[in-house]
């Protein structure tokens, strides 16, 4: 799986390629490389397989979107999945119109296997349960074939799954053959079935799914499980179960990809004189020093404290963000003591050291 061809290379475009230019793209792949044209080629079978696949991605604005932020991990999430050649030929209908996808899709197997719909779930994870990736089980209510459902020769296809026309297509007016719009190119149809299932003998059901979320998911990220969606009509294949992941705000940390920030405030007195405090962590608390004479504004770096990354490299770290409580209300004598003290030269602003202490912030932020 690691060495996967990256999809832009695969349909031979660029990154910043348009819609178009990749639907034209797989176009020529897919002719070349189909099946009909390449009966019996292993090799070429795997190429038109690799385009499809580059193809169902880049096409979908979304899903390009992930894969160009996280590569291949980021679609799968540590999922199985991959297309089959069924999932391909019934993409066919998108790209090439109806009547030529049935010719295509038709041709090779006659009838067709008909996948089930995709269901999806929204899952809110917290930071702790995103950092160390989690196993949950969710309860889905999906689509599943009744006991009882006997099926029969598709009335209208007489069972082929295909029908024959003439049709104009981007090669000229040719004698195609699509889908049985009645069966959808199953060549069956239902003979009889239980009174409380749809029209296809499909029924809902809960299901308890186990999942397994891999570490470092972020918030919008949807993680494909493969057969886990409802099931196909006449004896097909489950669609997908897609996971949506939702991340719960944290109350004091917020995430920045793989890094974490932390806002903490500290008194004057001990901004000046220096202390120890503890902080949130993902991990949970942790102690950090203050260093005498630490300025407002300070960010102190914890390494390896933050999230890890999703596709194995490495581990972000955590920033603490010092922020020098100035007091608003004082007593008289607290005033007095203020005004005897402020023009006191320890108590200017240093130019020299302003400079200087920006610009370690400045390091120790970005080193
Ligand atoms: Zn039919």
């Amino acid at each position: 799986m690691s060495q996967k061809r990256d999809f832009y290379d695969i349909l031979g475009v660029s990154k910043n390629a348009n819609e178009s230019e990749i639907k034209s793209a797989y176009r020529k792949l897919a002719l070349k490389y189909h099946p009909d044209k390449n009966p019996d080629d292993a090799a070429a079978e795997e190429k038109f397989k690799e385009a499809a696949e580059a193809y169902e991605v880049l096409s979908n604005a979304e899903k390009r979107a992930q894969y160009d932020r996280f590569g291949h991990d980021g679609l799968k999430g540590g999922f199985g999945g991959g297309m089959n050649m069924d999932d391909i030929f019934s993409q066919f209908g998108d790209i090439f119109g109806s009547a030529f996808g049935g010719s295509f899709g038709g041709s090779r197997s006659g009838k067709r296997v008909v996948k089930g719909s995709n269901l999806r779930v929204k899952m809110k994870l917290s930071l702790e349960e995103i950092a160390n990736g989690v196993k949950k089980k969710i309860k889905v209510n999906k689509l599943v074939q009744a006991d009882g459902v006997t099926f029969k020769s598709c009335s209208t296809c007489k069972g082929s799954g295909r029908i024959t026309q003439m049709t104009q297509t981007f090669l000229g007016a040719m004698q195609t053959q699509s889908a049985c719009h009645v069966c959808q190119g199953a060549g069956q149809m239902i003979d009889t079935k239980p009174s409380d299932t749809d029209q296809y003998g499909l029924r809902k059901q809960e299901e308890i799914i186990e999942i397994e979320i891999p570490a470092g998911v972020e918030d919008g990220m949807q993680l494909s499980v493969h057969g886990k969606g409802n099931a196909g009509p006449f004896n097909g294949v489950n669609g997908d179960l897609i996971v949506v992941i939702e991340e719960a705000e944290h109350p004091e940390l917020k995430r920045e990809n793989e890094h974490i920030h932390y806002e903490a405030v500290v008194s004057i007195g001990d901004a000046v004189l220096g202390t120890s405090i503890e902080i949130p962590t993902i991990g949970g608390k942790a102690k950090i020093k203050i260093e005498p004479g630490t300025q407002s504004g300070k960010v102190l770096r914890l390494r390896g404290k933050g999230l890890p990354n999703i596709q194995g490299f490495g581990t972000g770290d955590q920033f603490v963000h010092i922020h020098v409580w100035i007091p608003s209300k004082l007593s008289k004598e607290e005033k007095d003591w203020f005004e005897k003290h402020k023009d006191n030269p320890n108590f200017l602003p240093k130019e020299n050291e302003k400079e200087s202490g920006f610009f370690k912030r400045m390091r120790d932020y970005f080193s």
